[in-house]
């Protein structure tokens, strides 16, 4: 959204305001300042600053903020927490918001499905800021294709003992605990058999194969390649019900699509930021670049585009809100790929409009661009996203008055 947004309750905008203060005065202040953001940019992050940062946001309760006071979340809504995702995004980066996002969605999944040893154990302390956290779902063989992920876990006793391998996993090597889906029974495609178990970091069996350390961007999580061999995991640490966790996966995502499209949206708007206060105060052949309608109709589209993917992403949260977190897969799927998009968009032509200096490390354009792109597969992929939205539009479309048949023969008679 560009300026404020008039249309939150007072109660929002208030919420908004002080998450916004306590971000830029109290989390990224210090070690965890602009310039240790683009630190981490060359992979100098250490555990330290990560369990530095959670513990200052789980203080500011910014961690699993629709989760009840009682599991120590904010006992907020899910527009608070895109309130706040957005918010991380613009003050400090999209991978301290990727680390907020996913005690987001993890925690409230422990929260609705978690038995009381999960919830007392993992969920209370993740959301306190003890912890760092990862989420382990992409596999070398299944990306996209959840219900084909090849790591398995047989039951030996009280234990499962979990084979294979992830990739791609942000802040796998410092985490504390990871939320890990399985296959503990039917076959590669079914959709019965998935579990998901909770992992401690120290974990036996677990280790890092390899860092990903020289990605395109979304640099400083120590994102990894990961194998679990012969891990031993206690039974009591699986969420909910054994091979039922398909429907806790994708109600987990319809949060996930919001909080990841709102804080690189949230990046975006401060990529937009810099290209606006640049071009006003550059000047070519006499004249800033603002007052050339080739730059300023550029920002203008911008700026359009941004307060819709906002708006779009807003409506997914509040029927979140309404309607519990199966609801809205559409609305957050569309709320997704339009918003991912927009904000790599966005940030490609804040790029552009600052020209070559944008490319260099002077100002944190090119390292947003460079996050935001990620934000086109995390959590699914912009097609997928796509593929959901076709599936889910053709549903609500379909007029059963509509007479198919007639297609092709409308001489005979209308279909409609
Ligand atoms: C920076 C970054 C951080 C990440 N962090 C994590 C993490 O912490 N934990 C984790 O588990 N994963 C993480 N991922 C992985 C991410 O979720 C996957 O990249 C994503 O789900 C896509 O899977 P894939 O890369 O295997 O691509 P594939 O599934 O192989 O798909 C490749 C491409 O095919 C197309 N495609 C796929 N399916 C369809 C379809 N049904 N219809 C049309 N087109 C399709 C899309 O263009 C897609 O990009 C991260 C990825 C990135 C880039």
């Amino acid at each position: 959204m560009i300026g404020d947004d008039p249309l939150l309750t007072d109660e929002e905008s208030a919420y908004l305001a002080e998450t916004r203060r306590a971000l830029d005065e109290e989390v990224f202040v210090g070690r965890l300042d602009r310039e240790h953001v683009r630190a981490l940019d060359r992979n100098e992050e250490s555990a330290e600053d990560w369990r530095e940062y959670m513990r200052r946001m789980g203080e500011r309760d910014l961690l699993g903020i629709s989760v009840p006071e009682a599991y120590n979340g904010a006992g907020g809504t899910f527009t608070e927490t895109a309130l706040a995702e957005g918010a991380i995004g613009n003050r400090g980066s999209i991978v301290h918001a990727c680390q907020a996002s996913l005690t987001q969605h993890i925690g409230r999944t422990m929260y609705e499905h978690g038995s009381e040893h999960v919830r007392e154990t993992y969920l209370k302390p993740m959301l306190a800021g003890e912890f760092v956290v990862a989420q382990a779902f992409t596999e070398p063989a299944s990306g996209t294709d959840i219900a084909h992920l090849g790591t398995r876990a047989e039951r030996e006793g009280d234990h499962w003992v979990v084979d294979g391998e992830k990739r791609f996993i942000d802040f796998a090597p410092y985490a504390d605990v990871l939320f890990v889906p399985v296959r503990t029974g039917g076959e590669a495609g079914d959709r019965e058999g998935l579990s998901i178990l909770v992992v401690d970091g120290d974990t036996e069996g677990f280790e890092v194969l390899e860092r990903h350390a020289d990605w395109h961007g979304f640099r400083g999580t120590g994102a990894s390649w990961i194998r679990f061999d012969d891990a031993h995991v206690p039974v009591e640490n699986t969420i909910g019900e054994a091979g039922s966790a398909w429907s806790y996966i994708t109600n987990e995502l319809n949060l996930e699509h919001l909080t990841i499209s709102r804080y690189c949206l949230g990046a975006a708007e401060r990529a937009l930021a810099f290209a606006a206060n640049y071009t006003e105060a550059r000047e070519v052949n006499g004249r800033p670049l603002s007052r050339y309608q080739g730059v300023s109709h550029q920002l203008s589209e911008c700026a359009t585009r941004l307060d819709a993917a906002y708006l779009l992403n807003t409506r997914a949260a509040r029927i979140l809100d309404r309607d519990g977190m199966a609801a809205g897969r559409m609305e957050g799927a569309m709320a997704k790929q339009f918003g991912n998009e927009v904000a790599h968009a966005v940030a490609d032509t804040a790029m552009q409009v600052m020209g070559g200096v944008a490319t260099t490390a002077k100002y944190p354009v090119e390292r947003i661009q460079r996050d935001v792109r990620a934000g086109r597969y995390m959590g699914g992929a912009t097609e997928v996203m796509k593929a959901i939205v076709q599936h889910d539009a053709y549903d609500r479309l379909r007029d059963e008055d509509f007479d198919g048949s007639l297609v092709g023969r409308e001489h005979e008679g209308l279909p409609w």
